[in-house]
Order: structure tokens, then C-alpha cells, then sequence
């Protein structure tokens, strides 16, 4: 028996299929949304539609971005010789936050999984050594996580990559296994980058 109406039950539904996101957690967001006040409800759906569709790739480094080309990309004071790939946009964001790293990035959008199914064509790698043929980069630094995915990663771009003669290497292992970049803080992260070694 449905203890909820169809459109409460859509709610829920929807709200459950989110990431991180709990039957508990979806039932009591649905019934806080339907008691708040129907223009915060109209302003929160139409910055999800907004979001979605004016939020894509920058076309260098595959990040988040309103524009074309993402600020990082667009700054000429930056090191564009110096590219740091990472799994996502939260990884960016967590070095962003340091305040230190002077070069640019590669967002990959994941990481190799066979488990998952996930194999290199399914992540933003294409992007990433059309770059390094068509700009002028010394050096690649894998930012990957330390997790079997992020690891079976760094392995594979570090053999791509070695043929083109441009450096490649791997942050340090300060960095916890499985410890998700994001959540790690920022002394540990750039201790990580100092100690990065030639893969
Ligand atoms: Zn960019």
C-alpha cells in the first residue's frame, strides 16, 4: 500500500536517486520542500534547470564553467606548461583552495574502473594528450586518488604519456589510500605536490 500520494512518491523517488542520498534523507527532504513557500520552490528548480544547462566543459581542461574557457585556462599569469591532472572538478577545487599551485589542470571526470566497467575511453584522456600534442608542456602531474581506480589511472597515462618525451609524475603517497582528495587538508595536500616523483 502507498502510504504517500503519486506526486509525493515522485519526489521521494527522484530525491533518493541523488548521490549520498538515502529512502530517510529523500522522504524528508520531499516533505520539506512541499511546505516551503512555492516561489522558494520555483527559485530552487529553476537554478537546478540553470545550472544544468549553462554549466559545461571548458573546452582546455574539460572543468566546470559558465565560459567557454575556464578562468584557470584564461589566466595568462598562470604556468600553462604545468598541467596537474585530476579525477574531478571537488579535486580541482581542493587544490584551487592552497593557493600555491601556479600551473593549470585536466580534469578527467573519473577514473579507470574495470570492476565498474569504466575503461579510458570513458573519461576525459583524449582531451588530455590532445592537449600535450598541440600546447607547449613540460610537465604532467598525476593528481589521481590513491585508490586502485586512481592508481590503475596513473599508471595508464604515465604510459601513454612516456612515449611523447614530456615528464610525467605522481604526487606523493602523504595522501591516504582510498582518501578522497577533497576531503584531505591542505597541508597534506601540498605536501603531496612537493613530493610528487617521476613515474
Ligand atoms: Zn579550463
Amino acid at each position: 500500500m502507498d502510504l504517500y500520494s503519486g506526486h509525493i512518491n515522485r519526489l521521494i523517488d527522484e530525491l533518493a536517486s541523488l548521490p549520498g542520498i538515502g529512502g530517510k534523507s529523500a522522504q524528508r527532504l520531499a516533505f520539506y520542500i512541499i511546505n516551503l513557500p512555492k516561489d522558494r520552490v520555483k527559485k530552487l528548480a529553476d537554478t537546478i534547470t540553470s545550472a544544468r544547462e549553462n554549466v559545461h566543459y571548458c573546452k582546455v581542461c574539460c572543468t566546470l564553467t559558465d565560459e567557454d574557457i575556464c578562468p584557470i585556462c584564461g589566466n595568462q599569469n598562470r604556468n600553462h606548461k604545468l598541467i596537474m591532472v585530476v579525477e574531478n572538478a571537488r579535486d580541482l577545487a581542493a587544490y584551487e583552495k592552497t593557493g600555491k599551485f601556479e600551473g593549470v589542470y585536466h580534469v578527467l571526470h573519473g577514473a579507470i574502473s574495470p570492476m565498474l566497467g569504466i575503461g579510458p575511453g570513458d573519461i576525459r584522456l583524449a582531451e588530455l594528450m590532445q592537449r600535450l600534442q598541440t600546447e607547449d608542456v613540460e610537465e604532467v602531474i598525476v593528481a589521481t586518488n590513491s585508490s586502485l581506480e586512481g592508481e590503475t589511472t596513473a599508471m595508464y597515462i604515465s604510459k601513454l604519456i612516456k612515449p611523447t618525451g614530456i615528464k610525467v609524475t605522481r604526487i606523493a603517497s602523504g595522501v591516504p589510500v582510498g582518501g578522497d582528495l577533497e576531503y584531505i587538508d591542505e597541508v597534506t595536500l601540498l605536501r603531496a605536490l612537493e613530493g610528487r616523483t617521476e613515474l
